[in-house]
């Protein structure tokens, strides 16, 4: 398999490094610099400080074959990203007539001299220099070779960065986009692990694992497999991760529920307490949920648990409201309200309202499909929002693993 070439992302701007702005270019350059076949070998963020951006340009063209740089190509005082780029391959800067021309107009807008001598700072070229025209905005890119690498200069507004970056890098595409194996109710390493001794066998596919609260993402990358090794490492993949794997096309969760609920002609509702709606909300989110979801009941308070779903007050006296009785209690409720199957949750999301038999984190999930109702005890961790986002995970997948299996 041939060494993918190696570029790097340069991010200029002060707005960056203060955190007034989140960087959302270098991961847009990335994706694309790795759909034109090249490994990033690094990102680097810098404030407009003309020593630092040279320096960072110097090293980074001595280690690559394509370096991008973004940001400081504009006429203001702080827009530094040319005269570095000068100094650090020691080329001139020469103003280039078609843009003096076409930025004349604009420069003749402002009432200060010194403004409009501003404005023309964007027509200097480095020497030998390739001019990416604007789309938008007034600032050129520029493309130079130096030694091995090519070293692009781009603005820093993403709607004018992107036609260029697109002009350079040309449309075509080296590798297949990436597969990505959605999963829930596994650890961010036993994902890992399991792709991994599945991808032995499959040689030109990179790994990368990304996990937030109960779900975890394993992405795989083309490293030369090319698409249909690609998706054979996939399938590959998705066997080793077993049911913990719910999609491999980008569908969310709530949309895998959606489309096996669909798929098996079963009509959803939901009872919540300690999710306060959000397992509602996420099935809710989905394009088309109306064709199977019912509807949802959040019922907080004991009587609400009784009036609406016909939780019979003795439960709640013996059991309490977060036990594994009303949990069963409130899906088959929700169930009668009239839908084929229901989930419910109750729990204690905290921070208060934990004792040492039920502390905070403990959840409740029962799902009713059919005449059956399972309810599954869940100890999860995290503060009031982890708690009830990882809950609201758990509800959503415990109940596409009942639709799936019955
Ligand atoms: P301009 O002509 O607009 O000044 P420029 O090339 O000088 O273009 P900057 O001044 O560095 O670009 O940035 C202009 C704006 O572009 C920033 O305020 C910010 O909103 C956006 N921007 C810059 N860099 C990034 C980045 N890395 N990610 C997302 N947005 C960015
Ligand atoms: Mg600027």
């Amino acid at each position: 398999m041939p060494e993918r070439r190696a570029a790097a992302i340069l991010t200029v701007g002060t707005e960056l490094t203060t955190g007034l702005r989140v960087d959302t270019n270098t991961a847009r350059i990335a994706a694309e610099c790795v759909a034109a076949g090249f490994r990033v070998s690094e990102a680097v963020t810098v404030a407009d400080d003309a020593g630092v951006i040279a320096a960072s340009i110097a090293r980074l063209v001595r280690a690559n074959d394509l370096v991008v740089v973004t940001g400081g190509l504009g006429p203001t005082h702080d827009d530094l990203t040319r005269e570095a780029a000068s100094l650090a391959l020691d080329l001139p800067l020469r103003p280039d007539p078609d843009i003096v021309e076409r930025l004349q107009a604009v420069a003749d807008r402002h009432k200060e001299g010194a403004a409009r001598e501003q404005v023309l700072r964007q027509a200097l070229v480095l020497e030998g220099a390739r001019v990416l025209q604007p789309t938008t905005g007034t600032a050129p890119g520029q493309v130079v070779r130096t030694g091995a690498c090519t070293l692009v200069l781009l603005p820093g507004p993403p709607s004018e960065m992107l036609p260029m970056l697109h002009e350079v890098l040309g449309e075509r595409r080296e590798t297949a986009d990436p597969v990505v194996l959605k999963c829930a109710r596994i650890t961010e390493s036993d994902a890992q692990m399991r792709a991994q001794s599945a991808l032995a066998a499959h040689p030109g596919v990179d790994l990368t694992v990304l996990a937030s609260p109960a779900l975890v993402d394993v992405v795989l990358l083309d490293a030369g497999a090319g698409r249909d090794g690609l998706v054979d490492a996939a399938h590959a993949v998705a066997l080793a991760l077993g049911e913990a794997c719910y999609s491999m096309d980008g569908a969310s969760l709530a949309e895998a529920v959606v489309r096996l609920a669909r798929a098996t002609f079963r009509t959803v509702a939901t009872a919540e307490s300690c999710t306060g709606g959000m397992v509602a909300a996420a099935i809710t989110d989905v394009p088309g949920a109306s064709d199977v979801f019912a509807g949802g009941v959040v019922a907080y308070s004991n009587a609400l648990k009784t009036a609406l779903l016909g939780i019979p007050e003795a439960t709640l006296a013996a059991h309490g409201a977060v036990s594994r009785e009303t949990a069963e209690a409130m899906a088959r409720g929700a169930q009668a309200l009239g839908a084929d199957a229901a989930v419910a949750t109750t729990g204690i999301a905290g921070p208060g309202g934990g004792t040492p038999e039920k502390p905070v984190g403990l959840v409740w999930v029962a799902v009713a499909v059919g005449e059956t109702t399972e309810a599954y005890e869940l100890r999860l961790h995290g503060d009031r929002d982890g708690v009830r986002r990882r809950a609201t995970v758990h509800a959503l997948d415990l109940l596409r693993l009942r639709l799936e299996r019955s």
